[in-house]
């Protein structure tokens, strides 16, 4: 293959995070080099329609000329400084304000970091200082789940439920526990109803924190929508049910909302559209349409009041980050949510989504797909080799893999997480754009098809 000396240097310098390094060898980078709304071109100047708004982040498209000026004019003004020592700025204040009022503890804090990972961490710092605040230091465990994904760091590996984020990187005996994911296709037994199967679930917890014991439990932390485990929706009762057992035995429910944050779901929150409060959440991607590496952490009233107490108590609240809360990402942030609320951003993504979900619906009946399934302006489609038995492709035949390249081909970048194929497109995708995405992915899928049966099938 001709290399062009970016990729060149690329292959000589970088070392690419969630990456296969042999394959990236043979294929070489795809260097993106521009965008343009909802579609961004590679430095050999082929466009791709975006159907993943980069990682689950670009709500806006990739290239909203207001947060060039927002931050443009912020960096002219005050370029960076930190929030540490009471030490604070007009950006963040604006920003903590509108995203404290647009979340659903509107009388509640939030704090800042700079990436999902690291409000997911100081979610659970968080929730330790509450707990030894509320005279209880011995809980210490985390409830999490098979599938979960909640950063990168050696923590978010820790509570990561996909084994390739854990392998060498999970710290060992950390205290997680591991619940089931609530993905009916997969975990239903037969003739069992998508409640009885969360019923069951809510079950099995409970029996968990009956054998660990309630107080030596934390926390459990839930992505509303599983997001990098597969884009899994839980059947409707699970939250609920999940949240009412959690609350009786005096464990946080910490929502981590940072993919489903912003209108994803149709709501602004994930929980709200799941049905159950958090006492607190984790946010990032999206808040600042993934202009700006951004995260926070938002804390009901009730925890912000413990988590004071005992900050005051210790004499400082011993965690922050050089850049939380940093005056440019904090401008963008800001800007981002102004426009996502000029625009009724909620109102949009529900003009929306019936139509994401035909276009999803219709590709149930593919015969490579065995469900598929979509909230909002998020879904997916689950690639099997039998519908009827719902049985997998083998992993070793990398058919989800073959279909992102097919799609490449076709001029669509979608993401697989393992055979499934995850769709979450810019929320400002306009609707001939989203009827563009699902032509493309019907003719990956059916190129797909094609090249499945010119293989003998066991
Ligand atoms: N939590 C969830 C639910 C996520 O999807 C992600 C990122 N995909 C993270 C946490 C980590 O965010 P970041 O990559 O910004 O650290």
């Amino acid at each position: 293959m001709m290399r062009n000396s970016l990729a060149r240097t690329d292959l000589a310098f970088v070392l690419h995070p969630q990456t296969d390094p042999a394959l990236l060898e043979v294929e070489g980078p795809m260097i993106l080099d521009h965008g343009n709304g909802v579609f961004v071109t590679d430095s050999s100047g082929r466009t791709y329609l975006e159907g993943m708004s980069s990682l689950w982040c670009a709500a806006l498209g990739f290239n909203e000329p207001r947060l060039a000026r927002a931050a443009a004019e912020q960096i002219a003004r005050l370029g960076t400084y930190h929030t540490f020592n009471r030490r604070s700025n007009p950006a963040v204040i604006d920003l903590a304000e509108r995203l404290v009022a647009l979340s659903p503890m509107p009388d509640g804090k939030a704090i800042f970091a700079n990436s999902g990972s690291e409000a997911v961490d100081t979610m659970i710092k968080l929730a330790w200082l509450y707990h030894s605040g509320r005279g209880a230091p011995e809980r210490r465990k985390i409830i999490s789940r098979r599938r979960a994904y909640h950063g990168s760091t050696v923590l978010g590996a820790t509570l990561s439920g996909i084994p390739s984020m854990r392998g060498a990187f999970a710290w060992p005996d950390p205290g997680v526990l591991f619940a089931e994911a609530p993905h009916f296709y997969t975990g239903g037994k037969a003739g069992e109803s998508e409640e009885e199967f969360a019923d069951r679930l809510v079950g099995d917890i409970a029996a968990m924190i009956e054998a660990e014991g309630a107080q030596s439990i934390a926390a459990m932390i839930a992505e509303p929508v599983m997001g990098a485990g597969g884009v899994i929706l839980p059947p409707a009762s699970y939250f609920p049910k999940l949240a009412a057992l959690l609350r009786g035995h005096g464990i946080l429910l910490l929502s981590d909302e940072v993919i489903c944050g912003f209108g994803r779901t149709g709501e602004w929150f994930g929980c709200q559209a799941f049905g159950f409060r958090p006492d607190m959440m984790s946010v990032a991607k999206a808040l600042s349409s993934g202009y700006q590496p951004i995260g926070a952490t938002l804390l009901s009233a009730e925890v912000h009041e413990v988590v004071r107490a005992e900050a005051s108590r210790l004499g400082v609240l011993g965690h922050g980050f050089t850049y939380a809360g940093h005056p440019v990402t904090s401008a963008v942030a800001l800007e981002t949510l102004k426009i996502y609320e000029e625009m009724d951003l909620l109102a949009r993504v529900r003009a929306l989504a019936p139509a994401f979900r035909a276009h999803v619906g219709a590709l149930a009946s593919h015969p490579l797909v065995g469900d598929a399934r979509a909230v909002g302006l998020i879904g997916a489609v689950e690639l099997v080799a039998d519908r009827a038995t719902r049985r997998p492709f083998a992993a070793s035949d990398g058919v989800g893999t073959r279909l992102i390249a097919l799609a490449l081909e076709q001029g669509l970048i979608l993401r697989n997480l393992g055979d499934t194929i995850a769709i979450c497109p810019p929320l400002v995708i306009a609707p001939a754009e989203l009827d563009l995405l699902f032509t493309r992915l019907r003719q990956a899928l059916d190129a797909l098809s094609d090249t499945l049966a010119a293989i003998p099938q066991e």
